[in-house]
């Protein structure tokens, strides 16, 4: 079968690869109909965001039949762990021994190859299979289900987002402009996304109702901005960047910037959700110096990066303001049932967010892993059809 191949840093090609087999009673295969894109590192086959039909079932699996559409959490669990009884699907402790949690075709996420492929092997299928209507219909707005629409409803649940809060979202990538749209539905009064690539703040201002864009790339303060907007602090703040932060005129990655952002802007006693990726260990970092991942250097940018995942941080006023913060990668089963219903019903479309659409072909899959990682405008998100049209 084709599958894209990671072949160095930022260089990706599509392949023959063998197709994947049942290796326990609980695994199903999938035809994968469409998938997502991702990091991923030598030996691992791309896309943590997979979705398809049941083409092969395990003898242990009981609740799935062969034709079934379903979608996959990005995260691995194995259903049988502490935290999986606790619905802690993202922390799963039994699939990628030494690290809490496991991912499809994901750094460090364990040895599950992702779904940029036309088939994939599902571990442990019965508890993270979400079966989904038969046919075509909300093909792109169910895919969305794997990672960033659960994740975007995640980052303001991890804010302790009420109705009615106002809400200061940080990075209008995939999992901003979702959260931004979840903070819609779930019904905030002012909501402001904050980026410094127009077109996105744009997106976001088109899809989402009430939505303020607010642009840091002008090199004023945004947190001064927000509360100018709002007429003072807002209640809860998400940060959907994560560690790469830029550093804005600065130029190089902060690792800090955001989360010193959301301290500044949100009241006392409110909520900061943080859904944007910190890791432990940044290989590509050089603590305080110049250098580091072939993206900042190819693109001319210095990298004060955090190589064992420490910063600096304003506890104090952390401290002083009360307010509550939570961290973590989205417990997906936590919320796809209901965004699933909410899309079948009509209440939630998230499929504005999806850009592209590409075959799994080596020349439009190399294109779209160039132009997603040099953020060239326009390529808010892409979905690859590893079997051709639906
Ligand atoms: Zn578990």
């Amino acid at each position: 079968m084709k599958a894209v191949h990671y072949e160095k840093p930022f260089q990706v090609s599509v392949k023959e690869v063998p197709l994947p087999k049942i290796e326990h009673p609980d695994d199903c295969i999938i035809k994968v109909t469409t998938a997502g894109r991702t990091a991923a590192q030598s030996g691992l086959i791309f896309g943590h965001e997979n979705m398809g039909i049941v083409t092969e079932l395990g003898s242990g699996v009981t609740l799935l039949k062969k034709g079934d559409r379903i979608v996959l959490p990005f995260n691995v669990a194995d259903g049988r762990c502490r935290n999986c009884e606790e619905g802690k699907t993202a922390f799963c402790t039994g699939v990628n021994p030494g690290f809490a949690g496991g991912a499809y075709g994901y750094v460090a996420m364990g040895p599950y190859q992702g779904g940029q492929a036309q088939y994939l092997r599902i571990p442990f299928a019965d508890f993270n299979a979400l079966v989904l209507p038969p046919g075509h219909q909300h093909e792109r707005a169910f895919a969305l289900l794997a990672d960033i629409f659960p994740t975007g409803w995640h980052g303001l649940t991890l804010s302790s987002f009420q109705a009615g809060d106002s809400v200061c979202i940080f990075g209008a990538g995939p999992v901003g402009l979702m959260a931004a749209y979840s903070a819609s539905l779930r019904g905030a009064s002012r909501i402001f996304i904050v980026d410094r690539v127009k077109e996105r703040l744009e997106l976001a201002e088109r899809h989402v109702r009430g939505c303020v864009g607010v642009d840091f790339g002008g090199g004023g303060d945004v947190v001064e901005e927000v509360v100018r907007l709002n007429g003072g602090m807002v209640e809860r703040s998400v940060d959907c960047v994560g560690y790469q932060a830029s550093g804005g005129k600065k130029g190089g990655e902060v690792p800090n910037a955001v989360l010193e952002q959301c301290i500044r802007v949100t009241r006392p006693t409110g909520g900061v959700g943080v859904p944007g990726l910190y890791v432990p260990s940044d290989p590509g970092a050089v603590d305080e110096e110049v250098g580091g991942s072939p993206f900042f250097l190819r693109n001319g940018f210095g990298l004060r990066g955090s190589s064992k995942g420490r910063m600096s941080l304003s506890f104090g006023k952390l401290f002083e303001k009360g307010l509550h913060i939570a961290t973590g990668q989205c417990n997906v089963k936590a919320y796809n049932r209901q965004l699933r219903d909410m899309i079948v019903s009509g209440a939630a479309d998230p499929s504005w967010v999806v850009s592209h659409e590409i075959p799994l072909e080596d020349g439009a899959v190399r294109e779209a892993y160039e132009k997603f990682d040099t953020r060239v405008e326009g390529w808010t998100k892409v979905l690859v059809r590893p079997n051709g049209d639906l």
